[in-house]
């Protein structure tokens, strides 16, 4: 078994059901909650967006809304302002040019207001089921402390490491696996070093506790 196969059978072993933690029933409902993520927990926009769907139950309820309303209903996430006006451009969007269907492309995607290539990796893999690895600070944390990418590397450059390391099939799984291990495990600050596996593979490990353990 190789050094990828070993980390990947590891992460399927602590969490068998790694899945997408935001909670969502339309298309529109999944890129809203991916938008109001960003610098904030699954957690806290579940929390968020049960009562915004529930209160704007179509794409045209929320285009209907004013950017004040919108503010109002999402001001306890960080960055609320940036983000109430990007899903009033992206709502306004969709509905004038695209039906009120999101696309497929990624090209078309990201150039949705609110939507960059991370985004844009999450909302495909999810909802279009197409092969993406989209790579956010757990991901990119956990890459670097395992060695599949450099430090120095930025997120694009963990994203194409990635990509050449796993096929195509596991990308999906791949990334709500080093998600998972990197919110509920392998966290920023105390990992969970002590029960964990990895420790001989870790870079983060043998430069830094291995003198402690
Ligand atoms: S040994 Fe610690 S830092 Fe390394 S992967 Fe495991 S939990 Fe993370």
């Amino acid at each position: 078994m190789n050094k990828v196969e070993f980390i990947f059978d590891y992460l399927e072993e602590l969490f068998p059901d790694a899945h997408c933690e935001l909670e969502y029933h339309k298309d529109y409902e999944l890129l809203i909650a991916i938008i109001l993520s960003a610098q904030c927990t699954d957690k806290r926009v579940n929390m968020i967006t049960r009562e915004l769907f529930k209160k704007y139950s179509t794409l045209e309820a929320i285009n209907a809304a004013s950017l004040k309303d919108i503010e109002n209903d999402i001001k306890s996430l960080g960055l609320y302002k940036n983000k109430a006006k990007n899903i009033k451009e992206t709502v306004a969007i969709l509905l004038q040019e695209y039906n009120g269907k999101i696309p497929r492309e990624k090209d078309l995607l990201t150039k949705l207001p609110g939507v960059g290539n991370k985004t844009a990796n999450v909302f495909r893999a999810e909802w279009y089921k197409e092969a993406e690895i989209a790579v956010d600070t757990h991901v990119a944390r956990v890459a670097k402390r395992l060695g599949l990418a450099k430090e120095s590397d930025d997120v694009n450059q963990v994203e194409k490491k990635l990509r050449k390391l796993l096929r195509k099939s596991q990308y999906i799984k791949a990334h709500h696996l080093l998600i998972h291990f990197g919110r509920y495990f392998c966290k920023a600050i105390n990992p969970n070093c002590a029960e964990c596996k990895l420790k001989d593979i870790c870079n983060l490990y043998n430069s830094k506790f291995a003198s402690k353990s």
